[in-house]
């Protein structure tokens, strides 16, 4: 009898909800989204972690602050070393980059990469946590569909910008979630509009900086919810190069309402009452 690879099927003690956060390709913003969404749904009360499993580039030590850290191994009661996550702004986390260099991780491939995602997994202490949020790399690779295939997942989030171009990839990236069974909560749209400073932001002095396509009407059909939009803003960029997200950063701000009301649609996505 031929085995099927979900039968390796494990849940991690402790976690309640894996998130996978995906993209069709690079540079829409996954991570940065990843790591706002992880942010607010930690103030709306849950108990979160963050797992950057990003080998082509992980990028949330340095939107932490958190670059050239080391995380510190605590043996157990079993006598067995764990790796503890770092805490920041009450975020567990825990990345590729901490573990190697950041130019490095891009070349681990097969077993090398399937070890290292088991580690992170099954070897890191995260204690009780509602989420663990993963920053998958772009793309349709390897990583994601390790994690289809070794964990539970809850469900997973797709970042997108609004133009037809990305939207070939998206719509790659919801194929790929399909056929490994992992339950698609919704689509980010981010860089959705740039919002003028000193316009009080309506909808009339929004400024299209991508061109609107057809991912609503892709949504629509294919009956794939919008779980929110997140404006271009470039103090977005600002904050993770400062190493504080914005969610933390600016807390009150519109950003952070955004996510926030982001946040509260994949809660409720995610829980059966
Ligand atoms: P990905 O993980 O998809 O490759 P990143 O999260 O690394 O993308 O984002 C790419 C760049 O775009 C980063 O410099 C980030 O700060 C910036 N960025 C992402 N989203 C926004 C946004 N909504 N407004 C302004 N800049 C953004």
């Amino acid at each position: 009898m031929s085995m099927n690879p979900f039968d390796l099927q494990a849940p991690i003690a402790g976690i309640k909800k894996i998130i996978l956060v995906g993209s069709g390709k690079g540079g829409v913003g996954k991570s940065t989204v990843a790591a706002n969404l992880a942010l607010a749904m930690k103030q709306s009360g849950q108990k979160v972690g963050l797992l950057d499993a990003d080998i082509h580039g992980p990028s949330i030590p340095r939107m932490f602050g958190a670059l050239y850290q080391k995380p510190s191994f605590v043996k157990s009661e079993t006598g067995k070393a764990r790796m503890q996550p770092l805490v920041r702004h009450g975020l567990f986390l825990m990345s590729i980059g901490f573990i190697v260099e950041e130019s490095q991780a891009v070349i681990w491939r097969g077993p090398m990469l399937f070890k290292a995602l088991d580690q992170f997994l099954h070897d890191v202490d995260w204690g009780e946590l509602d989420y663990l949020v993963v920053d998958l790399p772009p793309g349709t690779g390897d990583v994601a569909l390790t994690m289809a295939q070794r964990v539970p997942v809850a469900g997973a989030v797709i970042v997108c910008t609004p133009q037809n171009l990305a939207l070939v990839d998206a719509r790659k990236a919801v194929d790929m979630f399909q056929q490994v069974h992992v339950p698609i909560l919704g689509v980010i749209e981010n860089m959705s509009y740039l919002t003028l400073p000193g316009t009080n932001g309506s909808p009339s002095q929004r400024v299209q900086l991508f061109p609107r396509g057809e991912l609503n009407s892709f949504l629509d059909q294919s009956k794939i919810p919008k779980l929110g939009e997140i404006a271009f803003d470039p103090h977005i960029g600002l904050s993770s190069e400062a190493g504080i997200p914005i969610v933390a950063s600016e807390p009150d701000g519109a950003i952070s309402q955004q996510f926030s009301d982001i946040a509260e649609n994949v809660i409720r996505a995610t829980t059966t009452e």
